[in-house]
């Protein structure tokens, strides 16, 4: 089998995670009929402390549902300039929503520096877009932001009359390596995005919660979008399963992350420049990385390789420990 460290985008549905989904009760969640998809945007709305959930396809759509929320047509949101709000939604907020970017370059953490936030904020004035939203990444790269700068963050945003958004794809790993409850991790915000189909290893979705307010219309949007969805309770039990028992098993997923960085960094040829929660970054010179994507497919690894400034190595739900050994042999017979 392929050890494929691309992304925990790649995992397949477990069977336990497939009889839950085949045993769904279903309805049609346009009419608001599906009980399981209902079941689900409450249990993440109560998990992490907020009065209503939105079941998307993906976390592409629930950024941008969160966004068109916020923010109207000739507004901007602040957004790090790394972040996938800003970098990996193909300009969705502008092009969508005519809501313009303003990018903020990240420190080495990931925050977003207050100062540089607070000199982007644009007076009320024609000439300028109206500055709306802040929107922060958690994880970001793999990253927990420090909990006491998104306190910090979202009190700033709050006193200059922004609207605060997480893009929590990977809230519950931040929340695992950080041994605080998401909820905590969530509660300086108005919105946060959850991605279902990263490490929790459902198939499909994302789960946008806030305000009752805030999910009306956000739904409102969803459906423009083409994101209301008929009997999804299918693919809401998966959510539901992945939460119920793929949650607190991230830590394995860290540990094996933490393996592979150990057994990369001391290789010849290789630089292990980050590992953070399921995340490892290396850098290989840039005119040996397509020798190293043909090495390691051959030997059945996959990295993903040319995407990024570093080669990213991410663990998963069906990276077991051998598959993490198998990755850093195939490795070191590159370098040797
Ligand atoms: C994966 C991801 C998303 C959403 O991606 P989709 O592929 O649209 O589900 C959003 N933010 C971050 C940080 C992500 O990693």
């Amino acid at each position: 089998m392929t050890i494929d460290l691309r992304s925990d985008t790649v995992t397949q549905p477990t069977a336990a995670m497939r009889a839950a989904m085949l045993a769904a009760e279903v309805g049609d969640d346009v009419y608001g009929e599906d009980p399981t998809v209902a079941k689900l945007q409450q249990r993440l709305a109560d998990d992490l402390g907020f009065e209503a959930g939105l079941f998307v396809p993906s976390g592409t759509q629930s950024n941008l549902c969160g966004l068109l929320a916020h923010c109207q047509r000739g507004d901007e949101y602040l957004v790090g300039a790394d972040a996938h709000t800003y970098k990996f939604e193909g300009g969705g907020a502008a092009v969508l929503g005519s809501i313009q970017p303003q990018p903020i370059p990240h420190a080495a953490d990931g925050t977003l520096p207050l100062d540089a936030l607070d000199a982007a904020v644009k007076p009320d004035d024609p000439h300028f877009a109206r500055t709306r939203m802040l929107a922060l990444e958690n994880t970001w790269h793999g990253r927990v932001l420090p909990q006491g700068y998104v306190i910090e963050a979202a009190a700033w945003a709050r006193s200059r009359g922004l609207g605060v958004h997480l893009d929590g794809a990977r809230l519950f790993n931040a929340a695992v390596a950080s041994s605080k409850s998401a909820r905590e991790l969530a509660a300086p915000f108005d919105s946060v995005s959850v991605c279902l189909s990263k490490g929790l290893g459902a198939p499909v979705g994302s789960v946008l919660v806030g305000s009752s307010e805030l999910i009306k219309s956000a739904k409102r949007w969803r459906k423009m979008l083409g994101g209301g969805m008929r009997q999804s309770g299918i693919l809401a039990a998966a959510g539901l399963y992945a939460l119920d028992h793929h949650v607190a098993r991230l830590a394995d997923d860290h540990a094996r992350a933490a393996r592979l960085a150990q057994g990369l960094q001391d290789i010849a040829g290789i630089r292990v420049v980050a590992q953070h929660t399921n995340m490892v970054f290396i850098d290989v010179a840039r005119e040996r990385l397509r020798a190293l994507d043909a090495h390691l497919r051959e030997r059945g690894v996959r990295a993903s390789i040319g995407y990024l400034p570093t080669v990213r190595l991410v663990t998963h739900l069906d990276i077991d420990d051998a598959g993490i050994e198998r990755a850093v042999d195939a490795f070191r017979a590159f370098s040797g």
